[in-house]
């Protein structure tokens, strides 16, 4: 049953053709938000848009690379062009790229590339996105942090995890700046998920095992159940939070030893 806990709510989510983007966009629709999917993917931008409107809500398709000014600041000028506003802005696009391992074995060309989306990106989306939040007289930034921001990885992704601790540190600092302005800014760390991102990388039943054995719950997330916290942080629901981390991680970052 849809709902209505973002009635009159617009929101800009980046990475929406796929994953914790795509199901946020989803969802935020159906709970009353008109949505800005945004993505470099543009066929699967549009049938997200496309689901969208056959089930009676309002999204618009906004190509773009969110590592690069002239999209950032266009992903926002078209949104509010369309809907006449921004109220929620979800930094979600991110990249884990192959080749993404050790400080030794890791090219630099990959570890650039890595700080470039997922936190150039972040910083780009605030740039631009904080003056139309500003114009709609506040709102919600959600960025996509991960658990890999608190926690070392047992399969090394330096590159990723050096970006998703600035991605985190990033949002506490713009949470205490624009506090005043009616603005909150807050984390999503998802824990593990059965999303394309990580199963390309765990592409034998071993190394999900090896993975698997790190999380109480025992099973890995669902881009669903992201998305059901991000409409949280979206809503007014969450009204006296900022600069907080929700971690939707299955336990992963509370265990020590797990249960057999
Ligand atoms: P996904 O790969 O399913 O979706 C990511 C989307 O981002 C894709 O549609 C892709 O086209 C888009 N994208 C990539 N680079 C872009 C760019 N430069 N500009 C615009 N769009 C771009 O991944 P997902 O699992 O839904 O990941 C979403 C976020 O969640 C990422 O920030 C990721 O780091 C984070 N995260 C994922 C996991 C996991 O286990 N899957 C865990 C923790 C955090």
């Amino acid at each position: 049953m849809a709902g209505q806990r973002l009635k009159d709510k617009v929101a800009l989510i980046t990475g929406a053709a796929s994953g914790i983007g795509k199901e946020s966009a989803l969802l935020f629709a159906s709970e009353g938000a008109r949505v800005a999917v945004v993505d470099l993917n543009e066929a699967a931008g549009h049938e997200v848009v496309g689901t969208i409107r056959a089930r009676g809500g309002e999204a618009i398709f906004v190509p773009a690379d969110v590592a690069n000014p002239e999209d950032a600041e266009r992903m926002v000028t078209e949104t509010e062009a369309a809907f006449g506003k921004l109220d929620v802005l979800f930094n979600n696009a991110g990249v884990m790229l192959s080749g993404d391992g050790d400080a030794v074995g890791t090219p630099l060309d990959v570890f650039e590339k890595t700080l470039a989306i997922n936190v150039r990106g972040v910083f780009l989306g605030c740039k631009y996105g904080i003056p139309a939040l500003r114009r709609a007289g506040g709102g919600s930034v959600i960025n996509t942090a991960s658990f890999v921001a608190t926690l070392g990885a047992a399969t090394p992704q330096i590159a990723y995890t050096a970006s998703k601790g600035a991605v985190l540190s990033m949002t506490r600092e713009l949470a205490v700046i624009h506090a005043r302005e009616n603005i909150r800014v807050n984390a999503l760390s998802p824990g593990p998920l059965r999303t394309e991102l990580l199963m390309k990388f765990l592409d034998t039943e071993e190394k999900r095992q090896r993975r698997l054995v790190h999380i109480p719950m025992g099973r890995f997330g669902e881009a669903k159940e992201m998305a059901r916290a991000a409409l949280f942080l979206a809503s007014d629901e969450s009204s006296y939070m900022t600069g907080a981390e929700l971690r939707v991680d299955g336990g992963i970052t509370a265990a020590y030893v797990t249960p057999e």
